[in-house]
């Protein structure tokens, strides 16, 4: 099989009038860049990324792709994924394959997969060989953005849908702010759901550690990315310090960068970005790498191809999505998202 056509569509997305937001950004909406694959057998596959915010990204992304990526894909074998990841890796790295390269890689290698997923007539968990049909999935639904009374609604739609945990956003100016929207989710979920804190990069370690002291008090599920991304450093003093489970990885580049976390015990928790991380090539890697390491996977995002790779991995702990939306093809079945079936990333 030979990829005899790449095309590149990018689907822009008009700046929400109420955008969401974190402790680090605010996230207004870009678009997506979509990768098609075509082969000489008729398969055809796609790849998507998405972009959270920078309007100007997906046009950027595209160019990067068609220039700079598509030379290598045209001709390639599909049934050779791993050797094109590598070739993608290898002609990006003059300028650094992270970033948008790495994006670009993503978006080819879902393609790629998908590809080869359909030529077999499977989904892609079948090819890597799978070990489970369901996932605990929560709901990221507690946004900075959102005032008592919408906080309090958003969690009651992530119970009402049949989610087994919620996450919320923190990192507020003050930690008693923080605390109130904590107690606010819990009252709304009760007490058997999971609870969990995301400060998006934003705190000091001091406050960091001061804050998770808190959390851990109030009976958080775990503490997502309450430094800087790369503080390797301040991550290891963290896990070290506190018993609630500190969780980071969805800005972390390359299975390398989680294998530094790993080796340093700075991270309980590993939450990859299927973008970031270079596709389900990459997920894969960190998902078995850390289970070696005795931590668990939860993905960074939703959609079918985290669910593929989490049905494969031993130590998939939580899918994130966010709140279902009308039409949403993603069954839940008591508090757990079902792996889909369709073929390549398929929802079946
Ligand atoms: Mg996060």
């Amino acid at each position: 099989m030979r990829i005899t056509n790449l095309s590149v569509e990018v689907r822009p997305r008009q700046p929400s009038a109420n955008p969401i937001r974190d402790a680090l950004q605010t996230l207004g909406g870009a678009g997506t860049v979509d990768v098609k694959l075509e082969t000489d057998t008729g398969v055809t596959g796609t790849g998507g990324i998405y972009f959270g915010r920078l309007p100007g990204a997906p046009d950027t992304l595209a160019a990067l792709i068609r220039n700079e990526l598509e030379p290598l894909v045209v001709g390639a074998d599909p049934e050779r994924v791993r050797l094109l990841h590598q070739e993608m890796l290898r002609e990006t790295e003059y300028h650094g394959s992270f970033g948008l390269a790495m994006f670009g890689i993503a978006a080819v290698d879902i393609a790629v997969w998908d590809c080869l997923g359909k030529a077999h007539g499977v989904p892609c968990w079948k090819l890597w060989g799978g070990l489970r049909d369901r996932v605990p999935v929560y709901a990221m639904c507690g946004w900075l953005n959102h005032d008592e009374s919408r906080l309090r609604d958003v969690c009651r739609q992530a119970v009402e849908q049949g989610f087994k945990g919620v996450k919320i956003k923190v990192g507020c100016p003050t930690l008693a702010e923080d605390v109130q929207r904590v107690k606010i989710a819990r009252e709304a979920i009760g007490d058997e759901m999971d609870l969990m804190v995301d400060a998006n990069q934003a705190l000091s370690r001091a406050e960091a550690l001061r804050r998770g002291r808190a959390f851990e008090a109030l009976g958080c599920t775990w503490w997502e990315e309450s430094i800087r991304a790369d503080d390797i450093d301040g991550y290891a003093e963290l896990a070290a310090a506190l018993a609630i489970p500190v969780a980071t990885g969805e800005n972390l580049y390359t299975p390398a960068d989680f294998a530094r976390f790993l080796k340093r015990d700075a991270v309980d928790i590993v939450q990859p970005d299927l973008r970031r991380a270079g596709g389900p090539t990459a997920l894969l890697s960190i998902g078995l790498m850390a289970h070696a390491f005795g931590r668990p996977y939860a993905s960074h995002g939703g959609g079918p191809v985290q669910l593929n790779v989490m049905a494969c991995l031993p130590n998939a702990l939580y899918l994130e999505t966010g709140l279902r939306k009308e039409g949403s093809p993603m069954k839940i079945e008591a508090g757990h998202a079902l792996v889909p079936n369709g073929p390549g990333f398929g929802w079946g």
